[in-house]
């Protein structure tokens, strides 16, 4: 892929959070709220993935993380169904942002990052720790325990809780 590689002088740094959202957690929203500081722009971007097989669509996953970063003005909530490099570019976005809760992630985005490098060099990834409040959460965990009616309010905004109660059928 070619293209012009570094930010030019006075350009706006923008950067890309990917990811599945499936839905947002606080981890999710810690990673926004640290990441959107150091970009003049964040744009979490949902990937519309067809071959996992999401509970929530990407419509309802970006509504929520709409709402749940709405006080954040400079964070912009997309989709992509794309290479993200690729995506990157379209929106002309420089640096990714992940994050990293323990060394079985620091592997696998190794790899992403190292992928995405060869495929065009001029994409940053960039890694950022996990809140060690919520190095053990994720949208898989929020999810099991959602599913058998379990509290999640310490896991992920009201808005996620009363999505989860409405998917799951125990509004309780
Ligand atoms: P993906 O399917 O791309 O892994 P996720 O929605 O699970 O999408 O995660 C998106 C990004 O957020 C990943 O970089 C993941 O490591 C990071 N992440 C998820 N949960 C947490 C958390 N609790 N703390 C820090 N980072 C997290």
């Amino acid at each position: 892929m070619t293209g012009k590689a570094a930010r030019q002088e006075g350009e706006h740094r923008i950067a890309v959070y990917p990811g599945s959202f499936d839905p947002v957690t606080f981890g999710h929203l810690d990673i926004i709220r640290r990441a959107a500081k150091q970009f003049d722009k964040l744009i979490v971007a949902v990937l519309n993935n067809t071959s996992k097989n999401p509970l929530f669509s990407v419509e309802e996953r970006t509504d929520l993380l709409r709402e749940v970063t709405k006080d954040l003005s400079n964070v912009e909530i997309d989709s992509f169904r794309d290479l993200l490099v690729r995506y990157m570019r379209s929106r002309n976005a420089q640096v990714s942002v992940r994050g990293i809760r323990s060394v079985t992630d620091f592997e696998y985005e190794l790899q992403m990052a190292s992928t995405n490098r060869q495929l065009d060099e001029g994409i940053e990834t960039i890694f950022m720790m996990t809140n060690p409040k919520y190095s053990y959460l994720s949208s898989s965990i929020v999810k099991e325990i959602a599913k058998f009616g379990g509290p999640v309010q310490d896991l992920v905004p009201p808005a996620v809780e009363a999505a989860l109660r409405r998917k799951y059928g125990n509004e309780a």
